[in-house]
């Protein structure tokens, strides 16, 4: 419906420290490559011009990329000029920019574990992506940057914004993906380049020159990534030292879920399945589950529950707390898929329960994605007690693929997951609690309709990007209205 208060057109500078295909290491790769798309897709026309800016990390394959140079200029540093060389490339429609210089090809990783050096050559791509719509004569209607390595850009364009003609009208938008990495240690960069820190006294001392805080501060508004995790940042557990300057500026915060390509995730036509299936077809899951079990090692069985876990190998991510649950159910039928890597004692704790339990415990100690996919597709519950989720992808994937997820109540795991209609919800954080739910689960299990018709709830979940796209939209016209 037309409203005379809409803007008729929207320009959206979409910044981000990595975005799929062309590169990714985490959830924020995901995002920024699936927003800006799903932006243009569900607005009608020219209603809305979304261009995506990421660094030209070395690790960036180009063999395949029809690059062309759009710009090349400067900006200013403590001692000189820094050159910026600017690229440009389509992805399906949206203009995507590729910053080199010298702070960006400094080193090939896309984060390192210095955050010092993170901080000038990311405070170095969000000064120079901010001015490139400057160079480009392209003024943005809305900047929307995502996690620490952006909020430079936020916040310069707010410390210049008044008296600037070109950005007077110009929103911002920060993306909360993990409030935990705040970028401390990047001070000196953000001095190198001329950026202040906040002195109102509304921030903790220790968080006035620190990147995120400074996009915080900056920011119109403050986009997590669920309505619980929006919630969760207010509070002392998961606010990082920054939750009671967060409660000051609650107004301007919001939640909106990720969601997932469901092109990439599809079971009637993923590859990588033993079969193929559909809600309608859900029979045929069972070729899944037993090529699995085979793979596992484990006496193939369709009437015993396969419980799986699918990550990061994590503290975040509550193995431990599966694997002591796990302990404290001897007496029930289940066996146990855990496929992950990352933090060594996590790793070995997996390991022990495996060799303790072999005949129902199966450790993988790796990335696989194909293996994630066929675990997706043959288990029966997918375990997933986060001690903190943002949002989390995986129970959204598990929910597609017809396995039920059991969660912990938080962040979007919360937000994803309705207990007792497309997964279990449990509260707390002790193996108890979980086994408790794990005996709800097994139960409900061996009920065949009620199963059927959890899985078929959860499998017409929409969990497309549409969804959560059409939310930022909304979101910015809520802000140049
Ligand atoms: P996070 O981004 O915190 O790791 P998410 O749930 O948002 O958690 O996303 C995790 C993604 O990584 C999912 O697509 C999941 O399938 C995948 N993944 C995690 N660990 C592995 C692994 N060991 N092998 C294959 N895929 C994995």
């Amino acid at each position: 419906m037309y409203n005379r208060f809409m803007k008729q057109k929207l320009n959206v500078l979409f910044i981000a420290a990595e975005a799929d295909p062309f590169i990714k290491v985490g959830g924020l790769g995901d995002v920024a490559g699936s927003l800006p798309r799903a932006l243009r897709h569900v607005s009608t026309g020219a209603a809305l011009d979304v261009r995506l800016v990421i660094p030209f990390h070395s690790a960036i394959r180009t063999e395949n990329l029809d690059l062309k140079r759009e710009a090349v200029f400067t900006i200013p540093r403590l001692g000189g000029e820094v050159p910026v060389q600017v690229f440009r490339v389509d992805m399906d429609g949206v203009p995507v920019y590729l910053i080199a210089g010298e702070p960006v090809n400094a080193y090939p990783e896309v984060y390192t574990p210095d955050t010092h050096a993170d901080g000038f050559k990311y405070t170095f791509f969000s000064l120079a992506a901010l001015e490139l719509t400057r160079v480009l004569g392209w003024r943005p209607d809305i900047i929307h940057a995502n996690d620490w390595h952006t909020a430079p850009a936020v916040y310069a364009m707010r410390l210049a914004r008044d008296g600037d003609d070109f950005l007077r009208h110009t929103r911002s938008v920060l993306g909360i993906h993990n409030l935990v990495y705040t970028g401390k240690g990047a001070s000196d960069a953000l001095h190198a380049y001329g950026l202040p820190p906040v002195m109102d006294g509304s921030l903790p001392d220790w968080a006035e020159h620190v990147p995120l805080a400074l996009g915080l501060w900056a920011a119109d508004s403050l986009a997590a990534v669920s309505p619980t995790y929006a919630q969760e940042i207010l509070t002392p557990e998961f606010g990082a030292g920054l939750d009671a300057y967060l409660r000051t500026r609650r107004e301007v915060i919001t939640g909106i879920v990720n969601g997932i390509d469901e092109s990439m995730w599809d079971p009637a036509v993923d590859s990588a399945l033993d079969a193929n299936f559909t809600a309608e077809t859900l029979d045929q899951r069972v070729v899944n589950k037993s090529a699995l079990q085979t793979r596992c090692n484990f006496t193939p069985d369709a009437g015993v529950p396969l419980l799986a876990m699918v990550t990061r190998m994590d503290p975040q991510k509550g193995v431990d707390i599966t694997l002591d649950a796990l302990r404290l159910l001897p007496d029930l039928p289940w066996q146990a898929v855990i496929l992950g890597a990352g933090v060594h004692f996590v790793e070995e704790a997996a390991r022990r329960l495996e060799a303790d339990l072999p005949e129902r415990v199966c450790a993988i100690i790796r990335y696989d994605g194909k293996l994630s996919r066929q675990i997706y597709a043959g288990a029966d519950v997918f375990l997933m007690p986060s001690r903190y989720e943002p949002c989390g992808l995986s129970q959204m994937i598990a929910m597609r693929y017809g396995c039920v997820p059991l969660v912990r109540a938080t962040g979007g795991l919360r937000d994803t997951v309705q207990d007792g209609q497309t997964g279990f919800v449990f509260g707390g954080r002790s193996p108890e609690a979980m086994s408790e739910a794990l005996r709800r689960g097994i139960q409900a299990f061996g009920d065949k309709p009620t199963w059927r018709q959890m899985q078929q709830t959860g499998m017409a979940q929409d969990f497309s990007w549409n969804k959560s796209a059409r939310e930022y939209l909304k979101l910015y016209q809520s802000l140049v209205t």
